[in-house]
């Protein structure tokens, strides 16, 4: 966006629209497990992501536009994170939050996948056992600048 002499904005409608959608982002209400109390601290007075125009986490995945993959993902569980990424209206995106969600963690069997990015476009990862929410928002903050300056799209699922 530039400022000409009259105090007129210009800009282009794509990066109108990226402004849009960085400045709005809403976070799906989907835990998987310890970290995810660490993802409910966002919205804490203490971290307060309002500041940052991202507290409004959705209980239906049709009006999210971010996954904060919080915890392990169990093989089982691997049918039901793939419907309600899908539910979610593009352009979207994924943080891994945490060792677990990002590689598996200290749980290296047969029953957890092996990072979610096995299963899930993932845009962001944060590393910790938990993270702290400070983390998560950097990540946040990281995302932001990404979807701005077009890197990061949004919605592209694995094969
Ligand atoms: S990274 Fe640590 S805190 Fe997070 S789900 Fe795994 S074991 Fe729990």
């Amino acid at each position: 966006m530039e400022m000409t002499n009259n105090q007129f904005f210009l800009t282009s409608v794509e990066k109108f629209v990226r402004w849009a959608q960085k400045s709005s982002i809403w976070p799906l209400t989907f835990g998987l497990a310890c970290c995810a109390i660490e993802m409910m601290n966002l919205v804490s007075p203490r971290y307060d992501m309002a500041q940052f125009g991202a507290e409004v986490f959705r209980s239906t995945p049709r009006q999210a536009d971010l996954m904060i993959v919080s915890g392990r993902l169990s093989n089982k569980m691997v049918p039901v994170i793939e419907q309600v990424y899908r539910q979610m209206p593009d352009p979207k995106w994924v943080v891994a939050m945490g060792a677990c969600a990002s590689s598996g963690g200290i749980f290296d069997n047969y029953a957890i996948v092996q990072g979610v990015d096995e299963v899930l476009p993932v845009d962001i990862y944060v590393p910790g056992c938990p993270p702290s929410p400070d983390a998560v928002i950097y990540a946040v903050l990281k995302l932001r600048e990404a979807i701005a300056s077009g890197q990061a799209h949004g919605g592209v699922m694995r094969a």
